[in-house]
């Protein structure tokens, strides 16, 4: 089932490239895993998947160290709320963090990442929605989201490269677009201050297409591919 639904995704994912104008490599799958044990990603490593997202620090790690066999071969990308007291382990384990939401995470994140591997790959989560209750610089404040990326992109052991959203579900095709446009045009204004910025994370099950004709080049899909996660539904 989990092979039968990637492939479904990947021709979603082809299809609203397609439509719109944009060439098929030009969006990764992030494939996201949480709440399903280390046999869904086994699963979808052998359907050919090398990306994946948890959103739950503790369950991340449990799921790295249970598939170090293909650490080599996998990036495994946090989504989820990063506090300040698991930055190490983040530092030391993932290879991207999307969930950065101020400064001062970033600068954790760089003074902890080992020597020896990589900068961490990083997004700048941004609020697109306006709710006072979801985390992210606040997209309205452009000044400001420009202020910390600047800032985040001069740290030596993390590489910022772009922004993420989770935006509020909206209803229909056009409705979902808007705060998609939103981030896109912040990257762009960031890039125009002198940033080099590839990346926008955005897109899930329910509003990928969307975020695709708006450019998102990292889409982050669970449930379309694992099946509904809450309590009493299955694949
Ligand atoms: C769970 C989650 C996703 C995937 O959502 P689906 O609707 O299951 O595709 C993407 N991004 C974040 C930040 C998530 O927490």
């Amino acid at each position: 089932m989990i092979e039968y639904n990637l492939r479904q995704v990947h021709a979603r994912i082809a299809d609203a490239c397609s439509a719109a104008g944009r060439a098929p490599q030009s969006v990764a799958l992030l494939t996201v895993t949480k709440t399903f044990g280390p046999d869904a990603v086994r699963e979808a490593f052998a359907a050919g998947e090398r990306r994946f997202g948890e959103n739950y620090v503790q369950e991340g790690i449990d799921k790295i160290a249970a598939l170090a066999d293909l650490r080599d071969r996998i990036e495994w990308h946090l989504i989820g709320p990063l506090q300040s007291n698991k930055t190490r382990v983040v530092a030391e384990q993932f290879d991207w963090v999307h969930s950065v939401d101020r400064l001062k995470i970033a600068q954790r994140l760089s003074e902890q990442r080992p020597a020896h591997l990589p900068p961490l790959q990083i997004c700048l989560q941004v609020n697109v929605s306006g709710e006072a209750s979801k985390s992210g610089v606040d997209a309205g404040d452009v000044a400001q989201v420009i202020e910390v990326a600047r800032s985040m992109s001069q740290l030596g052991g993390v590489r910022l490269r772009g922004l993420m959203a989770i935006p509020e579900p909206a209803g229909d095709f056009e409705a979902q677009r808007v705060p998609h446009r939103r981030l896109r045009e912040l990257l762009v204004a960031l890039n125009a201050e002198g940033l080099s910025l590839d990346t926008l994370s955005m897109g899930m099950s329910a509003d990928m297409d969307a975020a695709i004709a708006e450019g998102a080049t990292i889409v982050r899909v669970g449930s379309a591919i694992f099946g509904a996660r809450s309590a009493g539904t299955s694949i």
